[in-house]
């Protein structure tokens, strides 16, 4: 069974398991018995796969403040240039 959000005037929000025919009715507050209405609240993304959940929290962190590369890789360094294709000396020149 799902678990809903709603918001008391009063004392604030609390969860509630309901059926999902019954989401929609107004529940009454556990602490005052007032009736409140279910207000929408976001995905508990801790209960994500640990991995899924650092992949998704990491894309987050990259896009808000990605790193600074200070020098060329190494790797990068020592890439010949590209090849010259051996038809373009032979071209006619204007
Ligand atoms: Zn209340």
């Amino acid at each position: 069974m799902p678990t809903y959000t709603y918001t008391c005037r009063d004392c604030g929000s609390f969860d509630l398991m309901r059926t999902i025919s019954g989401r929609a009715e107004p529940a009454h507050c556990p602490a005052c018995d007032r009736e409140s209405m279910r207000v929408i609240s976001t995905p508990h993304l801790s209960r994500l796969d640990p991995s899924l959940d650092r992949a998704v929290t990491g894309a987050g962190l990259s896009s808000e403040s990605p790193g600074v590369t200070r020098h060329i890789p190494s790797a990068a360094r020592n890439t010949p240039p590209p090849a010259r294709r051996p038809g373009h000396p032979s071209l006619p020149r204007p």
